[in-house]
């Protein structure tokens, strides 16, 4: 018997034919006004192609670059660091970090600086695996750990974003796992059968299996910044505060009840 921990389709698109905020950055790129400015951020080259956006200014950002042939008259490729960027503040309508925050060493001094060179209400695009997924396992598995040096599940990225940026959530969804680094996969072999079987296997007992392995984010930066930091929750009157670490000794008192609750 097949178990079903997963959602139901009809549950999740209640309404498909319902129009949504944009998400994926062919979308967002084909929004901006002419002469925009977007940054695509740890381009490697380009993230998608330059030729198609004429009108717009676009920087291509990276610490190195896998080609520079070709180069239109729009385009830029800057030498920067995503903790550090090289330019002024308010300078870009649209940031593109299309799977590179999981590579970053600094990625909240990262959002710091994307947040920085946003124009306000500046749209931010990015993607990441998630590393609870087996897609991301795999990789690390089969690729090694040097080169993803940041985990992220979907709660741990949003709070890193809510907690150091005013970027607001836009929209999302779950992008599937599509194994296109796993290049034996696309050569038809024993290991491709093997791997093909397992998955399958591992889908009857989690169907979502495949379906959450990344997660794409479109925020849109605000004035203000949108994490509440909360500690503990009064087992009397159920309102929650923030006690600093070293005022918690064995018991804590209730700003709004007055009652003692002890430290657990
Ligand atoms: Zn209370």
């Amino acid at each position: 018997m097949m178990l079903n921990r997963g959602y139901q389709i009809p549950e999740i698109y209640p309404d498909p034919s319902g129009r949504r905020s944009s998400l994926f950055f062919g979308e967002l790129l084909k929004e901006l006004k002419k002469g925009s400015c977007v940054l695509d951020l740890g381009s490697g080259g380009s993230t998608f192609n330059y030729d198609d956006f004429p009108d717009i200014r676009i920087y291509s950002c990276d610490v190195q670059f896998r080609s520079l042939a070709k180069r239109p008259r729009n385009v830029l490729h800057v030498f920067g660091s995503a903790d550090k960027l090289p330019f002024i503040h308010n300078s870009f309508d649209l940031i593109i970090a299309n799977f590179v925050f999981e590579h970053f060493m600094r990625p909240m001094d990262a959002l710091s600086e994307c947040e920085r060179v946003m124009k306000p209400n500046g749209h931010f695009y990015v993607a990441i695996p998630n590393s609870k997924g087996i897609e991301d396992r795999c990789y690390r598995f089969w690729k090694g750990r040097y080169d993803h040096i940041q985990g992220y599940t979907f709660h741990h990225f949003l709070r890193m974003v809510y907690c150091h940026t005013s970027f607001k959530l836009q929209s999302f969804c779950d992008y599937p796992a599509g194994f296109t680094w796993f290049d034996c996969l696309k050569k038809y072999g024993v290991l491709q059968k093997m791997f093909s079987f397992s998955i399958k296997t591992l889908k009857r007992l989690d169907p979502d299996i495949l379906r959450t392995c990344n997660f794409l984010f479109s925020f849109r930066k605000e004035e203000l910044r949108g994490y509440h930091f909360l500690t503990h929750n009064c087992m009397y009157c159920g309102v929650a505060t923030t006690i600093p670490w070293e005022e918690e000794l064995r018991s804590w008192k209730c700003d709004m009840c007055g009652k003692s609750n002890p430290s657990l």
